[in-house]
């Protein structure tokens, strides 16, 4: 194999469109730039799809889905295998792909190609695995057959902060329930998806069944697609805001919904807790994929008698951070996506330090050539800030301090949303209370991710509808069709 080189693996991707199983430029010809955040250099031109592609790769999905949906559960399920193995095999020039293009360190993009061909591998087992019913209906005489059929064309819109787990986490289960896809990709990180349609197609994956439009104009090309009422389905991953305009957009012709939203963690730590366990573990939720994670924790609620211990424990592993290119050795902290990023994190800070946070540690922009921001410790946080309600998105911790177990529930369940919180203490009976009262999907209990392609993922609130990954993933994209059968 060649050596892999930035400009090798930014070379080696198709920058068309996939439609129908072929790579077409798009049909205006026009095509949008994508940069390294970490420099602001331009890393190549992609096609910039309009409506009328859009509607060109639904034409295909809808094509092919009759088909699709008659393929052996056993063959879907061998192209998502052969596909892991290709993902895996290719790790290292799809992680380098994945920083040139996201920015979080490589040692990061590795462990996502890795989560992210997790997917497949699972889904390729849940394939054959599709099952229904027959039972004995109340009265004696009639029989009830269960059944579970493809929704049909579905439509899979996914973030720039996981560019492919968040595609195979969709692709996955779609495949393998026999839904063919329309997906459209972050306009940030188009790069990754394009490969992977690539690695598909390599694996068998029929022409139509996967097609994957890249544009700048997000609401311009999806709306008309989803109103079309062809399209049975969107799977989305993004922000609430988005996400809600999406709902209303989807009631128009009643497709089936799947809406993973913004979070906003609360990551409690009690007296009881194994300090040295709760400070890694808050490493890990704060600063896996530079902050800019769903899960991220966004609040630390700690109680009083550590909390001074905890916040000059995590000043100490915060300031220590190597900030840089993604690409360089031993960096942790890689850019945010883009400058306003930046901006809003800073805005953030500085609000709350304006209403009486202390900063512990960072608390500004990093000068020079891209989207750098220091990882930044924030104690006496209080609740009227507005990084306690929003998504900060980026390398800020800010701690708060209470006294009971009721004061840390009221204040972490808080929020409007409600993906993940996360539990630190040795009292079982505590943990096992505080899990089942946060008004979250999911909770890490003494461990700082939840993420687990066979675990479902997802939230309650406005967090988002319906789980990926796991068992039930896989029913995010299957109908159940019932036949009431006279004897
Ligand atoms: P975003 O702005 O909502 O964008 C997400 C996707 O939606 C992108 O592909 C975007 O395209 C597209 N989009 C934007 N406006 C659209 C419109 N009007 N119609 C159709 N598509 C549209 O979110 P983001 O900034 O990329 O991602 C960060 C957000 O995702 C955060 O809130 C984070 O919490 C959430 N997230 C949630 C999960 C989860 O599993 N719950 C996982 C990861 C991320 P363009 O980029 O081309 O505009």
């Amino acid at each position: 194999m060649s050596a892999v080189t930035e400009s090798s693996v930014v070379e080696a991707v198709t920058k068309e469109l996939f439609i129908g199983g072929k790579w077409t430029p798009a049909g205006s010809g026009a095509t949008f730039p994508v940069s390294d955040p970490a420099t602001g250099a331009v890393l190549c031109e992609v096609a910039d799809a309009s409506a009328a592609d859009g509607l060109a790769a639904l034409d295909a999905a809808v094509s092919a889905q009759a088909d699709w949906a008659a393929h052996p559960p056993r063959e879907r399920g061998e192209i998502l295998r052969r596909a892991y193995d290709a993902l895996l095999a290719r790790q290292e020039e799809l992680a380098l792909l994945m920083t040139l293009e996201m920015g979080k360190p490589l040692a990061e993009s590795r462990g996502e190609v890795a989560y992210a061909a997790e997917f497949f591998r699972w889904f390729a087992e849940e394939a054959v695995r599709i099952d229904g019913g027959y039972a004995v209906a109340p009265n004696g005489t009639g029989r009830f057959l269960v059944t579970k059929q493809p929704v049909g064309p579905s439509l899979l819109i996914t973030p720039w902060n996981f560019p492919m787990a968040m595609g195979t986490r969709k692709i996955g289960p779609a495949v393998a329930a026999g839904c063919t896809m329309v997906v459209k990709p972050a306009e940030q990180t188009p790069l990754s998806m394009l490969a992977l349609a690539q690695i598909l197609a390599d694996a068998g994956l029929p022409d139509g069944v996967l097609n994957v439009i890249t544009t700048s104009d997000a609401g311009g090309v999806m709306e008309p697609v989803i109103r079309d009422g062809r399209a049975r389905k969107l799977s989305f991953t993004g922000s609430t805001a988005v996400g809600r305009l999406l709902l209303e957009q989807c009631a128009d012709k009643v497709l089936r919904t799947s809406m993973e939203l913004g979070g906003n963690a609360p990551f409690l730590v009690f007296d009881d807790a194994d300090l040295d366990a709760a400070v890694e573990g808050a490493m890990q939720a704060k600063m896996r994929n530079i902050g800019e994670a769903c899960t991220a924790a966004n609040r630390f609620y700690v109680q009083r008698g550590i909390a001074d211990e905890f916040a000059r424990r995590l000043t100490e592993r915060m300031s220590a951070l190597p900030i840089g290119r993604g690409t360089e050795d031993g960096v942790v902290v890689g850019p945010l996506i883009d400058s306003a990023a930046v901006a809003k994190v800073d805005e953030l800070v500085e609000d709350a330090a304006r209403r009486g946070a202390e900063v512990l540690t960072g608390g500004a922009t990093v000068d020079g050539p891209g989207n750098f921001y220091q990882p930044t410790v924030l104690t006496r946080v209080p609740a009227d800030a507005r990084l306690s309600r929003e998504e900060i998105f980026g390398p800020v911790a800010p701690i708060s301090v209470f006294d009971t177990e009721d004061e840390a529930l009221a204040a972490a369940n808080d929020t409007e949303y409600g993906l993940v919180g996360y539990v630190y203490t040795n009292d079982v009976k505590r943990a096992l209370r505080v899990s089942e009262r946060l008004e979250t999907g999911m909770v890490g209990l003494n461990q700082g991710i939840v993420s687990n392609p066979a675990a479902p993922f997802g939230g309650v609130k406005q967090s988002g509808l319906g789980r990926e990954g796991g068992t039930v993933g896989i029913e995010e994209f299957l109908e159940t069709k019932y036949v009431a059968v006279s004897l």
